[in-house]
């Protein structure tokens, strides 16, 4: 047999559980011997049966007493069969499993796992899993599997797959990885390290059967990127860039570039030097800057003769660009359109015509941008402003409508370096690590709704000193009536009763977009002092007269989400605050307050953020079009993951398509992962 065989060949998988497997991805025996546990379970040491213990999972041994019992009450079968060892006797029973009792003999000595419970006074094992003793145990007296299972499969069934597809290509397994980075590493082999990672012999093997699979895992992916990367930045560019003159630009923006930004410009300069196409990720903290960046580097673009586009992740966030991008260029004699959704027909037939005739130079909008009836006439820099909320695929979706645009994604959620390497493998790193001088630190406290009459005489003092305030209400699902109701409730309670001397509105996102922008710009001119909202406005808003940011059950909000949030005050000169409410009591949410409350360094807090939440939710990987991982957990394995990127490297320098013998086997390894699944996930 072959791994590359169709599922159906492996002993005990006919055509419904091949089916059943199928949904979860499995089609092949690789797939299967690859699909691997999500936890498990400790059954390795047995309890002797007069010491089994009520509320427990227990191991136990025994000689099945009696031919087993199989009676029915009312709608159920219930089989019974009592085991007996030295210590003592206990019953097991199953229920709705008739075969039970065709399986176990009377005096032979099984093992069985299962929670031990009290009924009747006397104890009772409830429909454990048994195998006979002195077999190859698959689930019990060992440290089990547990896998994530389609309904209709149970754990001891897709046990028995597994282990049987594991028996069917024993010995053929190919070692794809060279025996040089084996070495190296001191990994153990590829057969060791599927057998161990199922059924582990022991602690230790566990562990060196998981090094090395993460190690696999995480390398596939580092070089695909890699490869990724080499075909787009190798690519020629056909955007010729030869005046670089800023001068106008900056006396227009009215401030000095900070040293770190000057760097980065000096990076995106250079790039568009180099004759090849410009794919660079520019890191910063939100407001250090990154938008004037991309201004100065649009500017140089257009300058040229092309035309520049902006892609944001909301209509609010779109609007807000346009504004600040109208200021700068208009008087600099640059058109600058703005297309989004949210537009009428008219307005919108407009636009696309001075996209297309090329009269627009400088375009903002959201994804309404990448939509197929968009023709730009020659685009020459393609900006998206990120926050996670992109994809590679929308990217490039939008650099197809141009002749190899250079690419520029500006992203406000500083993450390590080596991890950064992986979610943005495709593209270079700039980083932003200064804040423009002048930046007031907001101050952050964390209270309990018990100090909700202070809060209301803080926002009205803020107030009476002419700043406006935010509310924000988490909305954990955008299309929850109940809680847009309750934001509702609150934004009129607030305006009617609680604070009914001042201008209270609300903003959210069921809100249409025209309507969206109305109470915005209201609230940009100091026409409403507090705005109370879902989290629309979490990215980008600009409103430096907005001084207080009060955060409704703050436990909802990952820190990093928090940390967007707080950057919407202490935007203008004078002294902000953010304060958390939260009446959360765990541990985690007391930290994770604790945390917003020590720092304003978004660094540190996503690197806490990812401590205490784990990558996976995070960064959304699929949304990156990156593929899931099967074991690899980015923040945990950020060990592996330095040494594998060292690796990766190396390969990459040295065969970079991988063609030589010793590479050949792990080639065809990486092209079957990238080819076949990362496509369906895309797509
Ligand atoms: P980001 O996009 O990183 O959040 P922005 O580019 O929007 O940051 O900048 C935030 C604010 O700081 C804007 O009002 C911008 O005009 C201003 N700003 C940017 N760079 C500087 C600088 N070097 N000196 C002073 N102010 C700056
Ligand atoms: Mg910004």
């Amino acid at each position: 047999m072959k791994p590359n065989d169709s599922i159906e060949v492996v002993k005990n998988i006919g055509r419904t559980r091949a089916d059943e497997l199928k949904k979860l991805g499995i089609e092949t025996v690789e797939d299967l011997i690859e699909y691997y546990p999500r936890d498990y379970e400790d059954r390795s040491s047995y309890v002797p049966v007069g010491e089994a213990e009520a509320g427990k999972i227990n191991t136990i041994r025994g000689r099945v007493a009696a031919s087993p019992d199989a009676r029915r009450m009312r709608t159920m079968t219930v089989v019974s069969a009592g085991i007996a060892d030295k210590s003592g006797t206990i019953e097991c029973v199953w229920f709705n499993q008739p075969y039970v009792k065709n399986q176990l003999t009377a005096g032979r000595e099984y093992s069985f796992t299962g929670k031990v419970v009290e009924k009747y006074g006397r104890l009772q094992m409830e429909s454990p899993d048994y195998e006979p003793v002195n077999e190859n145990s698959l689930n019990t007296g060992r440290i089990v599997p547990i896998y994530t299972v389609p309904k209709k499969m149970s754990q001891k069934v897709i046990r028995g797959c597994i282990k049987n597809a594991m028996d069917s290509v024993e010995g053929t397994l190919e070692e794809y990885m060279p025996n040089r980075i084996v070495k190296k590493h001191n990994l153990c082999d590829r057969a060791f390290a599927v057998r161990n990672i199922h059924f582990p012999e022991s602690d230790s093997a566990f562990f060196k059967a998981r090094r090395r699979l993460v190690f696999d895992e995480l390398l596939f992916l580092q070089l695909h990127l890699l490869e990724l990367k080499g075909n787009i930045c190798g690519k020629k560019s056909n955007i010729a860039i030869n005046k670089y003159n800023d001068k106008e630009i900056r006396k227009q923006l009215g401030f000095e570039l900070t040293r770190s930004q000057e760097k980065v410009l000096c990076e995106i300069k250079a790039d568009f030097k180099t004759g090849s196409v410009m794919n660079r990720l520019i890191q910063g903290d939100v407001g250090s800057g990154k938008t004037a960046l991309a201004m100065i580097a649009a500017y140089i673009v257009i300058s040229n003769g092309y035309q520049a586009v902006l892609m944001a992740p909301t209509d609010v966030l779109a609007n807000q660009h346009f504004k600040s991008f109208i200021e700068v260029f208009e008087p600099l004699g640059i058109k600058c359109e703005l297309l989004t959704s949210g537009l009428r027909k008219k307005e919108r037939d407009r636009v696309y015509d001075n996209i297309a005739t090329g009269c627009a130079k400088m375009i903002i909008g959201t994804h309404a941008l990448i939509q197929d009836r968009v023709e730009y006439n020659n685009l020459g820099l393609v900006i998206t402003d990120e926050q996670h909320r992109f994809g590679v695929r929308q990217r490039e979706m939008l650099s197809n409508k141009g002749d190899e645009p250079h690419v520029l994604v500006m992203t406000a959620t500083p993450i390590p370096r080596t991890l950064a390497l992986i979610l943005y493998g495709d593209l270079d790193i700039s980083i932003i690590d200064e804040l423009p001088p002048g930046r007031k630190k907001v101050d952050t406290f964390s209270v309990d709704h018990s100090y909700y009459q202070r809060l209301y005489a803080f926002i009205k003092k803020e107030v009476s000193k002419g700043r406006q305030a935010y509310i924000i209400c988490p909305m954990i699902e955008e299309n929850d009536k109940t809680e847009l109701r309750s934001v509702l409730n609150y934004t009129e309670e607030l305006d009617r009763n609680i604070l009914p001397e001042l201008r209270v509105s609300c903003v959210h996102g069921k809100m249409k977009n025209d309507e969206k922008q109305i109470i915005m710009e209201e609230f940009e001119k100091g026409n409403i002092d507090v705005l109370v909202s879902t989290t629309v406005i979490e990215v980008g808003i600009n409103v430096p007269n907005a001084s207080l940011m009060i955060i409704e059950n703050a436990e909802r909000f990952g820190l990093s989400t928090l940390h967007q949030l707080r950057g919407r005050v202490g935007r203008g000169s004078e002294k902000s605050y953010c304060v958390l409410v939260s009446d959360a009591k765990s541990k985690v949410a007391k930290e994770r307050m604790s945390i917003m409350c020590k720092t304003n360094d978004g660094f540190v807090i996503s690197e806490k953020d990812l401590k205490l939440r784990g990558p996976g939710d995070f960064f959304g990987t699929r949304q990156h079009g990156l593929p899931e991982m099967k074991i690899a957990n980015l923040y945990k394995d950020i060990e592996i993951l330095k040494e594998v990127q060292g690796t990766a490297i190396d390969l990459y320098n040295h065969d970079r398509e991988l063609n030589s013998v010793e590479n050949s086997l792990l080639k065809a390894k990486i092209f079957n992962i990238f080819t076949t699944k990362i496509k369906k996930i895309c797509l």
